[in-house]
């Protein structure tokens, strides 16, 4: 067996660096060791919204915190002026942690983060993390792929930005056909559109979804349905993370109760 090779940050120069650390989904203890060894080491953490601030205790006390997520009623920080404070927070020679929720590289725009800090010239890495999609499927005992229902997995985004070109819009149609378990992330606001383009595309009424709110925390919450009754989940569950999974796979978990929404907790 080949033996395991483990990142020694404090073998790596002390300063002048951004590390794109993914937190998890929430729960605390779902954040990597190489994650926790990054956050030990911070001179600056740079967080958001979604990432568990008890997370925060693992940096040194010293550790200055810079939140840059939507307060209640206000908008997201520019993500151009997220670039900025941490190009200017590693030119301060600091050891400067990103710490953003789930995995960095997935719908977390880490790379606009990546080109500003290549543009500027700063060296960082990225620590992988647990994605919403994964953490929702394991926590609802959802197998997101299955041999015979479902050979592929689509992380698909349910809201698209305004100024995105056509190439980046989502073509539900084409989705619906492929057969795959579509994970829609961001997607509890426009669930009846989406359900309806599924369902134009061919997907049948009766397809099971399942609805996954605050994965891994203490207030999770699932509720499965079918595509059909889409509409009704979407009005209970807007302003909570929500991540959706579309496809055969759900009928594992509840086949005899697909008919009426149904929520369980933890
Ligand atoms: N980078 C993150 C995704 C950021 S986009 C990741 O890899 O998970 C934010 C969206 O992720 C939310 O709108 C929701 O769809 C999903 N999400 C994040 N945390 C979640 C959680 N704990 N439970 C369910 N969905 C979650």
């Amino acid at each position: 067996m080949s033996k395991a090779v483990k990142r020694d940050y404090d073998r790596l120069p002390e300063a002048g660096r951004v590390i794109l650390v993914g937190a998890g989904p929430g729960a605390v203890d779902l954040l990597t060791l190489r994650g926790q060894a990054v956050l030990n080491k911070a001179d600056v953490v740079i967080y958001d919204d979604l990432v568990n601030q008890e997370l925060l205790d693992h940096c040194p006390t010293g550790a200055e915190r810079i939140y840059v997520g939507k307060r209640a009623g206000m908008h997201c920080m520019p993500q151009q002026e997220i670039g900025e404070i941490m190009v200017r927070e590693a030119r301060k020679n600091r050891w400067v942690v990103r710490l953003k929720g789930g995995d960095p590289l997935v719908f977390g725009r880490g790379g606009e983060e990546m080109q500003a800090l290549t543009a500027a010239g700063i060296p960082y890495e990225i620590v992988p993390g647990v994605t919403a999609a994964v953490a929702a499927g394991a926590m609802a005992e959802i197998p997101l792929t299955f041999r015979g229902a479902a050979s592929a997995v689509v992380f698909v985004t349910g809201h698209e930005c305004a100024n995105k070109g056509d190439h980046a819009a989502v073509d539900w149609a084409a989705l619906a056909r492929t057969g795959a378990t579509l994970c829609i992330y961001m997607g509890v606001r426009r669930l009846p559109e989406i359900a309806r383009a599924l369902a134009e595309g061919g997907l049948n009424g009766d397809t099971p979804l399942a609805v996954v709110s605050n994965a891994t925390l203490p207030q999770q919450r699932v509720h499965v349905a079918t595509l059909g009754l889409a509409e009704t989940l979407s009005e209970q569950l807007r302003g909570q993370p929500t991540l959706i999974i579309v496809g055969e796979v759900v009928r594992w978990k509840e086949l005899s109760q697909v008919a009426q929404p149904m929520a369980f907790g933890l």
